[in-house]
């Protein structure tokens, strides 16, 4: 099956509101994806708006928290 969505199938979902389509279609900068295939790491360097398709090794590549910021339990 092909995952990608066009314009035609994202006005067929209501459930999602305008809020959720901004985090959605939103590219943010120092977002990293990796392939659990190959090990394969892209990491986004300039944000926007928009639908990010990252395939590799005939998979989707999964999102990894980057978020350095936690605080560490002392
Ligand atoms: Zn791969």
């Amino acid at each position: 099956m092909d995952e990608t969505m066009d314009a035609s199938e994202v006005a067929a979902m209501p459930d999602w509101d305008l809020e959720e389509w901004e985090h959605a279609l939103t590219i943010r900068v120092g977002t990293a994806y990796a392939c659990r295939q190959c090990g394969n790491l892209i990491m986004v360097t300039r944000g926007g708006v928009g639908v990010l398709d990252l395939v590799c090794c005939g998979k989707p590549m999964q999102p990894v928290c980057t978020d350095s910021g936690k605080a560490t339990s002392t």
